[in-house]
């Protein structure tokens, strides 16, 4: 490296690695001719994440709004089929593809029973349908306080990274887990 200005990478990585650079480029770095190229371009990686994650958050709310409406709009028919309640005569498709096309029950398969029975008190009726719909009806629940944590915090992630993560792998290993379990009985 002989001279810093004609090797703008090396000298990026230099001016750029140290801790008080990260997430703070504009005006922060030492050497903001050469360096901030390389700053603005993490910057603008990080916004794309905070914009992505901010619109997850949203998407993920009107998900929660359209199940939670759904779960007190549709009721189950006795074939267990569900319909709206002022169109019983029209029960909705199957929607499973694993039932349609090999006649086998997924993980989820009873799920949208097991809400709808919850949104009309019938507990029973819910856990026997399938026994996680509760937790999975909390789980949609849930979203509403931490979707909207989530577009107020500045970066999106009102519980950090890991805790999110996490929470998902359990749901999708206690589905499975129970789907697993439901084989053998
Ligand atoms: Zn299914």
């Amino acid at each position: 490296m002989s001279n810093a200005t004609f090797e703008p990478d090396v000298f990026v990585m230099e001016a750029c690695s140290g801790s008080d650079c990260a997430g703070s480029c504009p005006g922060s770095c030492p050497v903001e001719a050469v360096a901030l190229d390389d700053c603005d371009a993490g910057e603008a990686d990080e916004a794309r994440a905070r914009r992505w994650r901010h619109q997850r958050h949203r998407q993920m709310l009107w998900m929660s709004c359209v199940v939670v409406g759904l779960s007190f709009l549709l009721q189950v028919r006795p074939g267990g089929l569900v319909a709206f309640h002022a169109l019983e005569s029209y029960p909705l498709p199957q929607s499973c593809l694993s039932r349609s096309l090999f006649g086998i029950d997924c993980p989820g398969c009873g799920l949208t029973r097991s809400f709808v029975y919850l949104a009309h008190g019938q507990w029973r009726e819910s856990l026997a349908i399938h026994r996680l719909g509760w937790l999975l009806a909390v789980s949609i629940l849930l979203q509403f306080p931490y979707r909207i944590l989530g577009l107020r915090h500045p970066e999106g992630l009102p519980l950090g990274r890991r805790i999110p993560v996490w929470y998902g792998r359990m749901l999708i290993f206690l589905l499975i887990a129970n789907w697993v379990v439901l084989l053998f009985e």
